[in-house]
């Protein structure tokens, strides 16, 4: 199966992920804009029994405006975040793609929180996009 590894700034919290994502998605909300410090988020989940974390992790745990709660887990020497969990999903887990510093990863399929885009920012064709 294909294996993908994923990493910190620092490279002290590291996360394996075997074979294809189940979902590939762009997130403009605004709780993304903070915890990435871009214009939006882009992340892959795989099915949990394919991801491996090594490291040393701290959890930061965010409730949604729908309620929702969704736990990143980051490194606690750099700060980057390289997993997370979302509550009505517990069977994936989500990585972050720029974590993967993989030009060549799979495109977005979804684009959530389109109400919350930049002006400047394109979503790409085929897309499906949500308010
Ligand atoms: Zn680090
Ligand atoms: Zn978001």
């Amino acid at each position: 199966m294909h294996k993908r590894d994923a990493a910190c700034s620092c490279g002290q919290l590291q996360v394996t992920v075997e074979g294809e994502p189940v979902r590939v998605s762009v997130c403009h909300c605004l709780a993304c804009q903070r915890r990435t410090g871009s214009t939006y988020g882009f992340q892959a989940r795989f099915p949990r029994e394919q991801v491996r974390m090594t490291g040393e992790a701290r959890e930061y745990t965010r409730i949604s405006d729908a309620g929702e709660a969704r736990t990143f887990s980051f490194c606690p020497e750099c700060g980057a975040t390289v997993s997370y969990l979302v509550a009505s999903a517990p069977d994936v887990i989500a990585i972050p793609v720029g974590a993967f510093a993989d030009p060549g990863f799979p495109p977005p399929a979804v684009s959530v929180w389109e109400s919350r885009r930049h002006g400047w920012v394109v979503t790409p064709a085929g897309a499906e996009r949500r308010d």
